[in-house]
């Protein structure tokens, strides 16, 4: 491993503050935005479908864990929710141990390949590739860390046997399962890419609307019978995902493979805690910097005054995200100096009542390698077990279907086109840049929120690319600083800035056109999902704007 060690102050100011890539799904948003929601008094599931929901019940009601309900829900979504993540993918995870009142967090993303190169994404004239050109075939496929991480999940906190978390899974499998209406939509949508390549083809583009999945099953009673080991063995599973990738993934990438342990990154905001995951993904750092900079405000609900300082807020976070947050066993990234209190003091200062452009910050004040640092297509899935145990755990293989590419009957991720195309600027490291073993920058943010007491109140997190951070952020807002009930809170209008624009799903206030703001309405399809322990009911949500389910008891 190279460890890039970057001054801050070398770092290129010219990397911009846009998220060039397009939505990682399309939008089937539903007509009636109301949250399905399910309220239950010992524990709860909720995914973003109704089989893997039943199957994560199932195991609860069975005295399971809420890892191991979570892990009975990711192998179901794996089938039925193809298009946003599975065994080929990469997940992060934050649990809750009620016994011990430890948080934890757990990196599962994928690495770079031995044969990922910095430029691998430029032409020939040294400008960014397409980012479709990138995306579909062998060259956009990272090791996935799915497999591992759940393995990881079951031995440190299941309490089921890890084969008795495959019955639903299997079994869906075999007797096959109807399409639903958003997977359909997304194969439709996807005519030119994903039909390239034989196996996804043949999968997805058949005239039966029940799909079977023979192969899945083979895959399932191997990490069934032998685990993760199954997956990451030459002559198995992985065998096959050499093949695929070409061989761009080796024997040895799939060997090194390891999920990291890595403390959460926590700040309080109002009197709460609020804990997400730390890089290499972006996401709790982010919503932090941002709830962080707002925090001295007093947000009036529907008032355009906090949309616009949410808004100014939101693009001086992005700015930092897009400079500094990278993979931290590569880069010397800031990390918990971004939250640091004079450092966002200055920032705030910057706000005005004029929408403005911003650059990162300068750091070189506060941020020294001896610094205390935070060691540091997609789903959700929250879940709390009996035992008030619970575990917020985002899962995907980034764009929809992926890289396109199917073996062993699940599709393969594209998530090195999560690392910045553009290796330096102007002769400088950009911090995101590809290496070999290195994980891509996310912006996943699965999140738990804590009372004054220590105890989880709620558990979110969403799909949606690099508006995960708003998605997130606003109902974090929603909750705390206005009181919402959490399934109001997810069907609410979605409004949020990643640096590039004022993005709502409802007109807004003429004022926020006078302040500058470049205001553009369109669907925004967050994938929520939520569990929110309030007046001592443990009360589930699922965003309507895709097809979740909560299912409780
Ligand atoms: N790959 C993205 C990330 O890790 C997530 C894509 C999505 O949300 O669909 O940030």
């Amino acid at each position: 491993m190279i460890r890039t060690l970057i001054a801050l102050t070398l770092l290129s100011t010219s990397v911009v503050a846009q998220d060039f890539r397009p939505s990682p799904e399309i939008a089937t948003s539903s007509n009636s935005l109301t949250a399905q929601k399910s309220i239950g008094d010992d524990f709860m599931i909720v995914t973003a479908n109704p089989l893997a929901t039943q199957a994560g019940y199932d195991v609860l009601k069975k005295g399971g864990s809420a890892a191991d309900a979570a892990i009975a829900a990711q192998l179901v979504l794996g089938l039925v929710e193809p298009q946003s993540s599975g065994l080929g993918g990469g997940a992060f995870a934050l649990h809750y141990n009620a016994t011990t009142n430890a948080l934890t967090s757990w990196d599962g993303r994928e690495t770079a390949p031995h044969s990922a190169k910095p430029d691998m994404f430029l032409n020939a004239d040294g400008t960014p590739m397409n980012f479709w050109n990138a995306v579909v075939g062998t060259q956009s496929i990272g090791v996935p860390g799915t497999p591992k991480l759940l393995e990881t999940l079951h031995k440190k906190f299941g309490s089921l046997q890890w084969k008795n978390l495959f019955p639903s899974a299997i079994d869906i499998t075999e007797r096959g399962f109807v399409k639903s209406p958003r997977l359909q939509k997304m194969i439709d949508a996807d005519i030119g890419k994903l039909d390239q390549f034989q196996s996804s083809r043949e999968y997805f583009y058949n005239t039966n609307n029940t799909l079977k999945n023979p192969e899945y099953a083979s895959t399932l009673n191997l990490f069934k019978t032998l685990g993760a080991s199954a997956f990451y063995n030459p002559h198995l599973i992985g065998g096959k995902i050499i093949n695929a990738t070409d061989g761009r993934i080796n024997s040895t990438d799939l060997k090194k493979y390891n999920v990291i342990e890595r403390d959460p990154v926590c700040g309080e905001y109002r009197t709460y805690t609020i804990c997400s995951m730390d890089e290499p993904s972006s996401g709790g750092l982010t919503i932090l910097q941002i709830l962080k900079i707002l925090e001295p405000y007093n947000l009036k609900q529907d008032d355009p005054e906090t949309i616009h300082l949410i808004a100014e807020a939101s693009k001086m976070a992005f700015a930092d995200r897009n400079m500094y947050m990278a993979d931290p066993d590569f880069v010397d990234t800031p990390g918990a100096s971004l939250l640091n209190k004079a450092y966002l003091d200055k920032r705030r200062e910057l706000l005005n009542d004029k929408a403005q452009a911003y650059t990162a910050g300068d750091l070189s004040d506060i941020f020294t390698s001896a610094q205390t640092q935070i060691e540091d297509g997609t789903t959700h899935i929250v879940a709390m077990d009996k035992q008030g145990n619970a575990i917020s755990m985002t899962s995907t293989i980034e764009s929809a279907f992926g890289s396109k590419i199917m073996t062993n009957g699940f599709l393969l991720n594209n998530e090195m086109t999560d690392f910045s195309f553009i290796p330096e600027t102007d002769g400088k490291p950009v911090a995101n840049a590809i290496e070999p073993r290195k994980r891509p920058r996310s912006s996943m943010a699965p999140t738990i929120v804590f009372d004054k007491n220590t105890k989880p109140v709620l558990l979110i997190g969403s799909a949606g690319g690099s508006r995960i951070i708003g998605f997130v952020l606003q109902r974090l807002i929603a909750i705390i600083d206005w009181n919402m009930n959490i399934d109001d809170a997810i069907a609410m209008p979605n409004i949020l800035n990643r640096g590039n624009g004022l993005e709502s799903e409802t007109e807004l206030n003429q004022s926020l056109n006078e302040k500058g703001h470049d205001i553009k309405i369109r669907d925004l399809t967050s994938g929520l999902t939520a569990i929110h322990i309030h007046d001592n009911k443990i009360i589930g949500a699922a965003d309507p704007r895709r097809e979740g389910h909560a299912m409780g008891k």
